[in-house]
């Protein structure tokens, strides 16, 4: 007998909908900028957009709503308050229970492995009821101070859970190319995109689960 699969997966746009995050960054704290600036939210939000272009996606800063409270100077919410204002738009796609139930009922062990901060993560986990489907719980940014950007995340990931492993996010880079590269199984979940023309690219996690059910010995 081999050792069991291990299955990592991403949060957000792979579990829970993009609502959420869109809410607290493009209303949340636009809505802030507006108020503190005197200006309308849409050019809070174009502004908020602009910064947040600049650091990029592949930067710790980006994931730090503190970092960004504190770089627009607004000290009327703390992250905490912020994110709670929001967590009723957090919402799972609808085959993420069935899917993540079954998984472990076979038996797979289930990881949770996300770029979000803590007060994001936890606060989706515990309003979509998700802790008791995962065996390790990880926000790559917070508890490692690391972005998945970066291969050696996957290497520490796969450090971790030494026997088979595979890991699904709808980030082409992050959740696909960079674990490949790190020598980790992955696959790309293209939830309501578009499928790209020639792009290996699974359309939901009832596809995903057929698939690893096929690897597995
Ligand atoms: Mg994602």
């Amino acid at each position: 007998m081999g050792r069991r699969l291990s299955i990592s997966f991403d949060l957000d746009g792979t579990l829970t909908t993009n609502r959420f995050v869109d809410s607290v960054w493009l209303e949340g704290v636009p809505g802030l900028l507006a108020r503190k600036r005197g200006i309308d939210p849409d050019r809070a939000r174009r502004l908020c957009m602009e910064e947040y272009a600049k650091v990029g996606e592949d930067s710790i800063l980006w994931y730090r709503l503190p970092y960004w409270l504190e770089y627009f100077d607004l000290k009327d919410a703390t992250p905490e308050e912020l994110v709670s204002q929001y967590t009723s738009t957090i919402e799972l796609f609808d085959d993420v229970v069935p899917v993540l139930e079954t998984l472990k009922a076979e038996g797979f062990t289930l990881i949770l492995f996300s770029n979000a901060a803590r007060v994001f993560l936890d606060a989706e986990v515990s309003s979509g009821a998700l802790e008791p489907y995962f065996d390790r719980i990880i926000s790559v940014s917070d508890d490692w101070g690391m972005v998945k950007s970066n291969p050696a995340a996957y290497a520490r990931l796969k450090g971790m859970f030494p026997g088979p492993l595979v890991h699904v996010g709808d980030h082409e880079r992050f959740d696909y190319e960079v674990p490949l590269s790190a020598g980790v199984d992955a696959y790309h979940i293209c939830r309501n995109r578009e499928r790209p023309a020639a792009g290996e690219c699974i359309a939901d996690l009832r596809e995903f689960a057929d698939r690893i059910r096929g690897m597995t010995p």
